[in-house]
This record gives C-alpha cells, sequence and structure tokens, in this order.
C-alpha cells in the first residue's frame, strides 16, 4: 500500500521557520533531513506538526525535536475530537506567513548549504588524517576483505580492498582544515 504524501518540502521549511521563530535555531541541512525522515516515517501533517510547535513552546524551553513533534501529534491524536474548534486562528496559519518563514528557512539553508562547501573545499588543501588521501584528491575508503563483494556503477562485482572515492571528506580533515 502507498501512502499519499502528507508533508511537503515547502511544509518542512515553514515548521523549521516557525520553530527558529521560537528558539533562534539556524535552519542547517542536517534539520531539514531529520525533520522529514520524522514527518514520512510518523505521518505529519502540517497542520498538526505546527500545533505541536507551538504547544511544546509553550510549556518548554528546551529545543523542539522531530520526537518531540511525534509524541505530540500522537498525544493529539489520541484524544477524542473536539468538536468543530476552528483550526488553527493565529498569524501562523496565515498562507502568507506560511510562505515568508518557508522562504527565510530555505535561505538559511542555503547558507548553510554554502559555508559546509566551503569547509569541504578548504579539506581538500590538506592530506586526510583518516584515509591519507593527498591534497587535491577526493577521500577515499577501501572495501574490506572478505566481504561481499559490491557492484560498480554498471553492476560489475568491485573486488575486495578496491578503494572508493567518497562524496564528503572525512570528518577530522574538514575540522583540521578549517581550524
Ligand atoms: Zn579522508
Amino acid at each position: 500500500m502507498t501512502r499519499q504524501p502528507t508533508i511537503t518540502d515547502d511544509d518542512i521549511f515553514a515548521l523549521l521557520g516557525a520553530a527558529a521563530e521560537y528558539d533562534g535555531r539556524r535552519v542547517a541541512t542536517a534539520d531539514l533531513n531529520t525533520w522529514q525522515q520524522a514527518a514520512n516515517r510518523a505521518h505529519w501533517t502540517y497542520d498538526d506538526a505546527l500545533d505541536a510547535i507551538h504547544e511544546h513552546y509553550t510549556h518548554h524551553t528546551e529545543w523542539i525535536r522531530p520526537a518531540h513533534i511525534t509524541q505530540q501529534i500522537r498525544r493529539h491524536r489520541a484524544q477524542p475530537p473536539k468538536a468543530e474548534l476552528p483550526a488553527l486562528p493565529g498569524a501562523h496559519a496565515h498562507p502568507d506567513h506560511r510562505d515568508r518563514i518557508a522562504t527565510w528557512a530555505r535561505q538559511q539553508l542555503q547558507l548553510d548549504r554554502e559555508t559546509r562547501g566551503d569547509r569541504a573545499q578548504q579539506a581538500l588543501t590538506i592530506t586526510c588524517p583518516t584515509c591519507s588521501a593527498p591534497p587535491g584528491d577526493q577521500c577515499w575508503r577501501v572495501l574490506p576483505n572478505g566481504q561481499p563483494c559490491r557492484n560498480d556503477l554498471y553492476g560489475k562485482p568491485v573486488p575486495p580492498g578496491t578503494r572508493q572515492q567518497i562524496t564528503d571528506p572525512h570528518h577530522r580533515r574538514v575540522q583540521l582544515a578549517n581550524n
């Protein structure tokens, strides 16, 4: 059974933006990914998740995480429906506001990506302490011996011990090069 996606990228951006209004977070790629994951797994809807954010910050100062939203939504759904309450009054439910914070969150993410890109670029100027890739070379990993061979892009088996380039430089290389 396939389910309709219940939440869009724009929804996630708007939710992150709404959370940022409370806690001043910078929206980062990691947030986007974890929130998307959680939203899809736990079948958030935009309205429920937004409500959960407001509810959370009514009672807590701790930064909201996806698990808080999921818990809140579950609690909410377990309650008998309130008769005919108007859905989410207030500025946050307004489409203009939603678009504005979604746009803002997107810009934040773009900045985060650029910063990360710069840091990754900088990492390539030194030898990697993890995999010893020389300056200018991308990091790589060695497919372990004794493991079943993986297939390359074209479906050909790759022998054990083969070096594989990885997209992101190793964490320690990034750290070292940017300090
Ligand atoms: Zn490396």
